[in-house]
């Protein structure tokens, strides 16, 4: 990383006591010991592994910035924010590949829908066209005709060419709040063929409303125990990078 990242960004990670009560896949508080929470049980599809660089908390500058780096024009510091937030993730993509068994070998961006036009990159396309590393392959991921997100996991918001020859496809977004949209890649993905895949959220987007994340939040703070996204590793519950 060239920088800091202001002291408002949290690792996706939060102390062991905390931990069980978590989607194993999404990081939101399920308020039971399940496995997964309902929007990724019910999901067509789930990756294989799923990386978050940060919590991302309504109503806080954390959250705030997920939407000013792609507001018109950007705002410079939150634009500069997500670049770190990225870079530290190509930092661990060897992480994603040794917890599949399998090296990642292309990635799908996931584009707007609601700002999609056809040959102009989204910010995030255009900040992971020049981050992640060119020796993956792009697939070409684009909305459905007709699709609109509507927290709901589709077999077929989006299309995708061909991906039987690949080994392991990452997919990645900004944000991840529903899930619904990552999930709906994934699903689309995985149904042309690639035999693994993997999501990258900068932030996993913690709506403090929802009492369960309320709590979730207050129980971290209390015990002062939030990580830095730069102590952490975006692709484990733990924060350790895999061996
Ligand atoms: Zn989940
Ligand atoms: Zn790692």
């Amino acid at each position: 990383m060239t920088g800091p990242l202001p002291d408002y960004y949290r690792a996706a990670v939060v102390p062991g006591q905390l931990r069980a009560s978590l989607c194993e896949l999404c990081r939101t508080p399920t308020g039971d010991q399940y496995r997964f929470c309902f929007k990724c049980h019910d999901s067509f599809a789930r990756p294989n592994a799923a990386g978050f660089a940060c919590y991302a908390i309504g109503g806080d500058q954390s959250g705030t910035d997920m939407r000013r780096y792609k507001a018109f024009p950007p705002g410079a510091q939150a634009l500069d924010n997500i670049r770190l937030l990225l870079e530290h993730c190509v930092n661990h993509l060897g992480c994603a590949g040794r917890l599949v068994g399998a090296g990642i070998d292309a990635v799908a961006v996931v584009p707007s829908r609601t700002h999609y036009a056809p040959g102009a990159p989204s910010p995030l396309q255009f900040l992971c066209t020049r981050i992640l590393p060119r020796y993956l392959r792009r697939i070409d991921l684009r909305p459905a005709p007709g699709s609109t997100s509507d927290r709901r996991v589709h077999t077929d918001a989006f299309t995708a060419p061909e991906c039987r020859d690949l080994s392991h496809v990452l997919v990645v977004d900004d944000t991840w709040a529903s899930g619904a949209t990552m999930l709906s890649a994934v699903t689309t993905i995985q149904a042309r063929g690639a035999q693994f895949t993997s999501t990258l959220a900068l932030a996993r987007w913690l709506n403090p409303q929802y009492s369960l994340t309320h709590e979730l939040i207050v129980n971290v703070e209390r015990v002062d125990d939030w990580k830095k996204p730069e102590q952490a590793c975006p692709f484990t519950l733990d924060g350790t990078c895999p061996t």
